[in-house]
């Protein structure tokens, strides 16, 4: 562990098996606030899954996480460092950004809409980050594509064009190439919203394989039975606050708040 990183835990009682730290997370877009301060603790190698209705700020809260956003308030750190800024000499500075291109390039975000590049094949897609950003060599990233495409049962796609597969198989694409930058952190915003029902099981699958392999997820989802099985956390956001947490099997039976009962009757 590098010295800013156990300077930060220490400062700021970030526990040593933190992967994602935030207290009092705050976004605002200019009047609207979006996130008013959000606490959330995941441990390396668990599993957080986060629900909540449309608008409660869930996508950007894993922004922030991220890096895609500047958070306006609070303190969030991934694997003991800033998001978006550095301490030095006791002074927040922003990140610069080639260093914050390689601190996104640790973080792996899923998004309802797979993003593959459409021109190019499974394998370039999966190569493509880890030679051009990594700058791993391409017979290396070809073999190390080669046995996360074997884990997603896609080895026989190498050289199709995501438009030749099924929504379900250019999601497992898109989550053994977010594996190939070999993540400290996966986010996953609705990864199985978008596809048609018979298909979820097949994500859903590839996800659970991640999570007993040890990776560390943050998943938002409004997929109740997966976060109830493999979520080592639950976390109910609405209207920008977290309303209520704890284990889902518990939370699920028997919610405290009338809004997270709410909404779990709508959901179920
Ligand atoms: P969720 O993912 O829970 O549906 P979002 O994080 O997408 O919620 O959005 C939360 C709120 O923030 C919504 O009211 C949305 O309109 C607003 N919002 C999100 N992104 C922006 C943006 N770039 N500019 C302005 N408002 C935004
Ligand atoms: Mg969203």
């Amino acid at each position: 562990m590098s010295d800013v990183k156990s300077e930060n835990r220490a400062r700021f009682g970030v526990p040593a098996d933190s992967m994602v730290f935030a207290r009092g997370v705050r976004k605002s877009y200019s009047q609207l606030e979006v996130l008013k301060g959000i606490d959330l603790d995941v441990p390396a190698g668990s599993v957080a899954c986060i629900i909540g209705p449309s608008g409660s700020g869930k996508s950007t809260f894993l922004r922030c996480i991220n890096h895609l956003e500047k958070i306006s308030g609070g303190l969030l750190l991934v694997d003991g460092q800033f998001v978006g800024y550095d301490l030095r000499d006791d002074k927040l500075y922003e990140v610069k950004d080639d260093l914050l291109c390689q601190r996104r390039a640790e973080i792996g975000m899923l998004f309802q809409s797979f993003n593959l590049f459409s021109h190019m094949t499974v394998m370039e897609n999966l190569i493509e980050a880890p030679t051009q950003v990594r700058r791993i060599a391409p017979d290396q990233a070809k073999a190390e594509a080669e046995i996360l495409l074997k884990r997603v049962g896609l080895l026989d796609k190498v050289d199709r064009y995501p438009r030749e597969l099924s929504g379900g198989q250019q999601q497992r694409v898109a989550i053994a190439r977010a594996m190939a930058m070999k993540p400290k952190v996966l986010l996953f915003d609705e990864p199985t919203s978008a596809l048609d029902p018979e298909l979820v099981g097949e994500v859903l699958q590839v996800m659970r394989d991640l999570a007993e392999s040890g990776m560390t997820m943050v998943v938002v989802t409004h997929e109740i039975g997966f976060a109830r099985e493999i979520g080592d956390q639950l976390v109910f956001m609405d209207g920008g606050v977290i309303v209520e947490r704890g284990a889902p099997r518990q939370m699920i039976a028997d919610p405290q708040s009338p809004r997270t009962r709410e909404f779990l009757s709508r959901v179920l």
